[in-house]
């Protein structure tokens, strides 16, 4: 893998809950959290002010609890359309003389969407309209059965303005976070998710990121998104400069280069080399929105389906491997959502790094196709893929994947691009010649290289760049064609950080009107 790999189970600890409020306008989230804030946040030094960073983190008979501080299903569904899971737990807001509204309703379906456990807060108690009994009646329309209704959905009444039944609110929470036995292993490079950024005139970007695994480190180097940065310094809700921050801890972070975005995963890589090169990538893509079928493999995912209508089999099996851990579980999550009762992904894998011939064996055995995010096949997997009719599709966005899946879910498959794979090179030595700039000497390991072919650039099996082939030469000459087993120069028309050990990936692209 690149730069994440699944914790032993021996490593991971317990974690604290991250919890989301959602609920219908004016019925009291922002009131809420700002209630839990004042009474339950330690401020630093004397008169210390609370800050607003995004999210904050309480204590409650020694525990702590993680919350997200802003409310609102919107900034929650944005973050997990761009694949982020931020939240164990969200606190639905219902307002005890107003009951369940639309936004209400809204609420439930992108917590139930996204199979986190709600806990309702009945807020408003404090007023003389209060009805608590009308907002469990009404819940239960949404099908979200409280405790004293016979169900085992937790509900609290609580008033954000008295402050009565807060401390049971934050134990009702910690209760719901052992049932779910919230684990992470703090011992290895921090990854996370960006809360919130904006460009701070005097600061330059700041993010709040939440650490989700491992423990974030000034110095440490980071992705976001396609921006990279160097912690220059970590603040807490406090705006009390913190040294490092574990699993479930926000830390307001400065030293971004660019803001990333709400939503971006974060992950600490070695050195800012690599930052770079995966950065440069994500943005040179970011505008690509094409999807690929890799040559020679198409076809099962149609066959897949027909076979699917013949014997009415519900199951839709896949197999999936990706650059980033969290690349995989974004799309793993992304998939298992498309699932209605009719029809639903498997994933019989869902790995990080290149394809394998492992990978080919293992969706041979289902005729499942294999799905790469910015990773790609070796040599192998595609001879074994070929052979056996396993189709391989790459991907370097995310929702290009999903709606592919959703299109072959609904039967309305076709791709709009498609690749024929001509060749591998890898590089040698790289020459520095005057005007020309940077040109790679490799040896063709495979197939065959083409003058004006589109090349992507592939380091320990992740692709950090696609492009144009510029030069193309044997010797002195430019040529038309070098085959395996030759050795010839190249270089790329908008690309000049390659490096020995790299290999150039040749292949054509054919445009297809897209048949609905
Ligand atoms: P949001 O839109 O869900 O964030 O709701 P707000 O927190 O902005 O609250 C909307 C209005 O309800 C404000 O005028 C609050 O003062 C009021 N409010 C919020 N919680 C309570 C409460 O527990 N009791 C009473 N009486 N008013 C409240």
């Amino acid at each position: 893998g690149l730069f994440s790999t699944e914790d032993d189970p021996s490593t991971m600890e317990a974690r604290p809950p991250v919890v989301t409020i959602m609920g219908h306008v004016d019925h009291g989230k922002t009131s809420l959290l700002d209630a839990v804030r004042k009474a339950k946040v330690a401020t630093g030094e004397a008169g210390g002010i609370t800050q607003h960073i995004g999210a904050y983190q309480v204590e409650q008979d020694g525990n702590k609890i993680t919350f997200i501080d802003t409310p609102g299903h919107a900034a929650f569904s944005q973050m997990r359309a761009r694949g982020a899971k931020s939240t164990d737990i969200v606190i639905l807001v219902v307002a005890a003389d107003d009951g369940v509204m639309p936004q209400t309703k809204e609420a439930i379906a992108h917590a139930k969407a996204a199979d986190v456990p709600i806990i309702v807060a009945i807020n408003k108690m404090d007023k003389p309209g209060a009805d608590p009994n009308r907002v469990r009646t009404e819940l239960l329309s949404e099908e979200l059965v409280t405790e004293s209704m016979g169900g085992d959905v937790i509900d609290v009444e609580v008033s954000a303005k008295s402050g009565q039944n807060l401390d049971k609110l934050l134990e009702m929470i910690l209760l719901q976070s052992e049932v779910l036995e919230l684990q992470a292993n703090p011992d290895r490079t921090a990854e996370g998710i960006v809360i919130e950024a904006q460009l701070d005139r005097g600061r330059g970007p700041v993010a709040t990121v939440l650490v989700q695994k491992g423990t974030l480190k000034p110095g440490d180097i980071l992705v976001a998104g396609s921006e990279w940065g160097r912690v220059r310094a970590m603040l807490d809700e406090n705006g009390k400069q913190v040294s490092e921050a574990g699993p479930a801890k926000p830390v307001e972070v400065l030293g971004f280069q660019g803001t990333p975005a709400a939503g971006d995963m974060v992950a600490v890589v070695e050195n800012e080399a690599r930052a770079r090169e995966i950065t440069d990538y994500r943005q040179r893509q970011i505008r690509e929105k094409a999807s690929v079928v890799a040559s020679g493999t198409r076809g099962s995912l149609e066959q897949m389906m027909n076979r699917l209508q013949e014997t009415g089999r519900k199951e839709f099996p896949l197999v999936l491997k990706a650059d980033v851990q969290g690349s995989a579980e974004a799309i793993a999550q992304a998939l298992n959502e498309l699932g209605t009762d009719e029809v639903g992904a498997r994933i019989l894998l869902s790995g990080v790094g290149g394809i394998t011939e492992s990978d080919i064996t293992l969706a041979a055995a289902s005729k499942a196709p294999i799905l790469g995010f910015n990773v790609r096949a070796n040599k192998q997997a595609r001879e074994a893929a070929q052979r056996d009719g396993i189709e391989i599709r790459y991907y370097n966005v995310i929702y290009d994947l999903v709606d592919d899946i959703k299109a072959a879910m609904s039967g309305l498959l076709s791709p709009e691009r498609r690749e024929t794979f001509l060749g591998n090179a890898e590089i040698k030595e790289i020459f520095h010649i005057s005007k020309v700039g940077k040109v790679a000497g490799c040896l063709v390991t495979e197939g065959v290289v083409e003058r004006g072919a589109q090349v992507r650039l592939i380091r320990d099996d992740v692709v950090i760049h696609e492009g144009e082939l510029g030069t193309l030469k044997r010797f002195k000459d430019e040529v038309k064609s070098v085959e395996s087993g030759q050795e010839c120069g190249m270089n790329f028309t908008k690309y000049q950080d390659m490096r020995p050990g790299d290999v150039i990936e040749c292949f054509r692209v054919e445009h297809i009107k897209r048949t609905l």
